[in-house]
């Protein structure tokens, strides 16, 4: 099996953003450590956005220097020691302001890539990617939307063509959410299998340009997240993000995970991570080729973190984990 740990790198989108040390750096170097021990390398997908948003503020906040130097320390960091870092964006960061020492989000008219018109996306798209390459060096190949809001592909196809994208992975299989930021619904995708696309994320065309590596997805029980919600009170030293900021409220919140469980994705995000092992064994036994799983810095907890160590450890020998640079 190949297997993609992928990370989402960026601050959070709710109402306390965090800092760069709490929820990008100090993980990041906590999974550096973690993957020097094994010798594998990670797959981060950089919220370019935020750094663009630094570079073109830092002029009348020092802080937000700072923060960019650090960022494009890392991500500098994590090229030369072989990580691949490709393209995420989150667009709203093109209408954030930096109001008395905090990001105000502006999330209810722009947060996906749909709420901007053609010629700010095309413009959007064109700096990101322009600008993450500049950091690292070299062209990148792969790409995950924001917030998954991938839908439609038509707003995405052209500039894909234009910067030679060939692989997303912004879908999730069986995954559905519709509210005011979110727009996606990914119920027509069966399996996590890569597969060949054209035009339409979600429908297969052996002659497609385009690669999509859907995130593997699984249905977690009301009882999974009831241990979720209880254990990080009890244990907070185990179980506490590493992150500091808060979650954009993602729809059927809270009580419809505690009362009917969902279908969410397979992570490496607090205590998500327990459910890896059981994952990789369900997508064996479907004689599954490849696993994508998504993480982020952020959510990042000791208790992940010692899942994480203990999934590579017992999967390394017989696995293939593996990054999108080293697709052909
Ligand atoms: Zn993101």
């Amino acid at each position: 099996m190949d297997i993609f740990l992928t990370f989402d790198y960026e601050l959070f989108f709710g109402e306390v953003s965090g800092s760069v040390d709490k929820c990008m750096l100090e993980p990041a170097e906590e999974l550096i450590r973690l993957t020097e021990k094994h010798n594998i390398k990670l797959t981060f997908f950089w919220d370019v956005g935020h750094y663009v948003a630094l570079k073109e503020k830092s002029e009348h906040h020092s802080t937000l220097l700072n923060d960019k130097e650090k960022i494009e320390n890392q991500i500098r960091k994590l090229t030369e020691l072989g990580h691949d870092v490709q393209l995420h964006i989150h667009p709203h960061w093109e209408k954030a302001e930096f109001v008395e020492g905090a990001w105000k989000m502006n999330l209810e008219k722009h947060y996906k890539f749909s709420d901007f018109n053609k010629e700010e996306r095309i413009s959007i798209f064109r700096k990101y990617y322009q600008t993450l390459t500049e950091v690292i060096g070299k062209n990148t190949s792969a790409f995950r939307a924001g917030g998954w809001c991938i839908q439609p592909f038509a707003h995405f196809k052209s500039l894909f063509q234009e910067h030679n994208i060939r692989f997303d992975s912004s879908t999730m299989p069986g995954v559905k959410w519709i509210s005011d930021q979110y727009q996606l619904d990914f119920t027509r995708l069966q399996s996590s299998e890569p597969f060949r696309f054209s035009s339409d994320e979600c429908e297969e065309d052996d002659n497609g340009e385009f690669m999509e590596y859907p995130i593997a997805s699984t249905y977690y029980s009301p009882w999974f997240f009831w241990k979720l919600y209880v254990l990080g009170r009890l244990f907070p030293e185990k179980h506490k993000m590493w992150g500091d900021g808060n979650f954009v409220a993602q729809p059927g919140g809270k009580k419809e995970s505690l009362t009917k469980g969902k279908i969410h994705h397979a992570s490496s995000d607090g205590y998500f991570a327990s459910q890896l092992q059981h994952i990789l064994n369900l997508k064996k036994n479907l004689g599954n080729s490849t696993l994508v799983v998504i993480g982020h810095p952020k959510s990042l907890t000791r208790y992940s973190l010692g899942k994480l160590d203990e999934f590579i450890a017992q999967n390394k020998a017989d696995n293939c984990f593996k990054t999108f640079q080293d697709l052909p």
